[in-house]
């Protein structure tokens, strides 16, 4: 059984105070639910607050980006020592706003994953097609790509510590949701391209979490599917009652 992994992305959104509330809240309205793992990814400049505010919950932390180098001449960038410095356990990996904006390819979330993984972290890694690319069906051609990319050459014990994002680019933001047959399609895909990468048993233990405009209303669905193991949430992830209504969905499923 895949214990079921639910992260909020808060993106380019809330200053420490404002972190420091909606993490507060998010804990008191948890308490101590253990069925499912909980992460919450502050911008850098709130991680040492948000860290600050869990410690000693179920909580985990995790960031939005970092670099693969360890230190060096990179101004603006952020290692993963500088992470787990500050209590970080997750680093979201490849997302699409990344490769959209800050053209990251399928090469640098490979070095993001392994510096990651070396350094302690768990990786989200995100994958997902534009709509151009479904309507032209290329689903399997472009999902195939990035998970053999961006997961090229880890051993299977290493895999195991890795967390996928289906994250379908169209969905994220928009309110379109997958339908949960959609999802559990690629989810399906994913997991096939897992056991190819390594094993079947290895890639039966990875967990996939579906990210595109996940909320309240629509989680129940998406999580009962058998390849769907979590969810990846954005905009619901701002406000600490809808966030905590999708943990609770996981905790259900
Ligand atoms: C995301 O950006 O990872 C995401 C899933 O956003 P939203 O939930 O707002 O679609």
């Amino acid at each position: 059984m895949r214990k079921k992994i639910i992260a909020g992305n808060w993106k380019m959104n809330k200053t420490v105070s404002e972190a420091q509330s909606l993490s507060a809240a998010i804990k008191r309205e948890l308490e101590s639910e253990a069925k499912v793992d909980v992460v919450l990814c502050p911008p850098f400049t709130a991680i040492a607050a948000v860290s600050q505010e869990v410690s000693g919950s179920q909580i985990a932390v995790g960031a939005q980006n970092m670099h693969f180098e360890p230190n060096g001449a990179y101004t603006g960038e952020i290692s993963a020592e500088m992470l787990r410095e500050q209590y970080c356990r997750y680093v979201i990996i490849g997302h699409s706003e990344r490769r959209q904006y800050f053209a990251e390819t399928d090469a640098s979330v490979n070095k993001k994953v392994v510096a990651a993984l070396a350094a302690g972290l768990k990786p989200i890694v995100c994958v997902g097609e534009t709509l151009e690319e479904r309507e032209a069906d290329k689903i399997e051609e472009v999902i195939t790509t990035q998970i053999n990319g961006g997961l090229e050459g880890l051993s299977a014990s290493e895999l195991r510590n890795v967390v996928v994002a289906y994250e379908p680019v169209w969905a994220i933001g928009t309110g379109k949701t997958a339908s949960p047959e959609q999802a559990q399609e690629v989810h399906a895909l994913i997991r096939g391209l897992l056991a190819k990468l390594s094993d079947q048993t290895t890639a039966d233990a990875v967990r996939i979490q579906y990210g595109g405009s996940m909320k309240p209303a629509n989680a129940a669905e998406l999580l009962s599917k058998p390849d769907i193991d979590g969810g990846l949430i954005g905009g619901a992830a701002l406000d600490a009652t809808s966030f905590v209504d999708i943990v609770k969905a996981a905790v259900d499923a």
